[in-house]
């Protein structure tokens, strides 16, 4: 069920998003589930959509570097041993300049298995399928367990009752009672899209540094975005694209000049959507906690925080989350509708246990119960 009259029409609605992993030099739980759900999306748009160049390409990525500092921590990345060729390796900026097909300003990282996607397409793709049905311009407004099924109210005074319900309303879910402790951020971001083909600039690879721009889709770039915190405003703006403009500059000289006298000529069209954050950037992937039921259980650990407390914890049954997925979706989205498929029917889960715990969504009650801030 989704509010809009089209799915993904919100976080997920822009027109080419970059499908990759930022790497640290050395791995940390973090990295190794984004790297796992970069691998997961990539294989299953390999298998699946091979043939669907609207929806994506495998095109490669180089993330450039900023500065000399970076571009030391790119040489130590890649001298590290810690990830294959396959995955990611070192380029002068001559070789980046030529993957890339157009003259780019520093030395950065290539991963050749990156690429960018169109979220609006796979998820239409996704849910095209016999046993999905799709219930468009349908607002939930509450959430109700009766016996064994959830009830699911609508504006209109429909229910729809379920014994497993999902919640993937990014930061709109803490509209539900159910899920009103979790603590989620909306974080503004603005797009610019030119609205007609540049001949001059025969982009080849997602180039990446504080900005993003994908290879022109249809003739038209896709670049940004802009990082607003604490503002929920749609309105696209011309320091949006300012800025916008700026980062791609950053990237290189020649493509940032382009794209601004098209800016100056024709203008950009914009697009502004919501990031779902949670405070640790993670997303939140598996079962509700029933929050007044976890302070009672675990409140010694705010006088013990390394207490061992055997109460199992309290969930609602049926009731799962799937939110928080930031600036990464395209790579953490998919791995985790396979974790919550996998913890549904039983299955083993498709990445090891201590990054399951990492995406916990009860984890922030157990965190602020051991730092006494509730
Ligand atoms: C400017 C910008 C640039 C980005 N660039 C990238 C990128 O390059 N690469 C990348 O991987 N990620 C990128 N992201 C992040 C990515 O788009 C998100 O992580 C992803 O879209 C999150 O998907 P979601 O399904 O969790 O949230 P959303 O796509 O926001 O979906 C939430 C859905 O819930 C529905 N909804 C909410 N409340 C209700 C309700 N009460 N009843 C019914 N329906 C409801 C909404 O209509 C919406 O469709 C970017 C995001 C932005 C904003």
């Amino acid at each position: 069920m989704d509010r809009n009259p089209t799915i993904a029409a919100e976080g997920s609605g822009n027109r080419q998003g970059a499908l990759y992993a930022k790497l640290p030099v050395e791995p940390i739980p973090a990295s190794r589930f984004h790297l796992s759900g970069f691998l997961y999306s990539r294989n299953f748009l390999k298998q699946s959509l091979s043939d669907r160049p609207d929806i994506w390409s495998p095109c490669g990525l180089l993330q450039l570097a900023s500065s000399e500092k970076e571009r030391q921590k790119h040489l130590k990345l890649s001298d590290s041993g810690n990830y294959p060729d396959s995955i990611v390796r070192f380029v002068e900026q001559a070789e980046a300049s030529k993957l890339a097909g157009i003259t780019v300003n520093n030395s950065g990282l290539f991963f050749p298995e990156a690429g960018w996607a169109t979220p609006p397409l796979l998820c239409e793709w996704l849910t095209d399928h016999p046993n999905i049905s799709v219930k468009t311009s349908t607002e939930i407004i509450k959430l109700e367990r009766a016996d064994t099924l959830w009830k699911a109210y609508s504006q209109d005074n429909t229910v729809i009752s379920a014994a497993v319900v999902v919640v993937a309303s990014a930061a709109d879910s803490a509209k539900f009672e159910q899920l009103d402790s979790l603590p989620v951020q909306n974080i503004r971001g603005q797009v610019s899209l030119t609205r007609s083909e540049i001949s001059t600039t025969p982009l080849k690879t997602v180039l990446c540094c504080e900005g993003y721009i994908s290879p022109a889709k249809e003739g038209r770039f896709c670049f940004g975005a802009t990082f607003d915190l604490k503002d929920e405003a749609r309105d696209i703006r011309e320091s949006g694209h300012q800025h916008n403009l700026d980062k791609i500059s950053d990237i290189s000289i020649e493509l940032g000049t382009a794209l601004r006298n098209y800016h100056t000529e024709n203008g950009l069209d914009g697009r502004v959507g919501f990031r779902c954050a949670s405070p640790d950037k993670l997303p939140m992937i598996g079962p509700v906690p029933v929050y007044d039921e976890f302070i009672k259980d675990y409140a010694q650990l705010s006088r013990d925080a390394k207490k061992i407390i055997e109460t199992a914890p309290k969930h609602y049954p049926g009731l799962f989350a799937n939110l928080a997925h930031g600036s990464k979706g395209l790579i953490s989205g998919p791995i985790s509708g396979e974790i919550i498929a996998a913890m549904l029917e039983d299955e083993p889960l498709p990445i090891e246990k201590e990054l399951i715990d990492k995406l916990n969504p009860a984890r922030f009650i157990i965190k602020n119960l051991i730092r006494r801030t509730i």
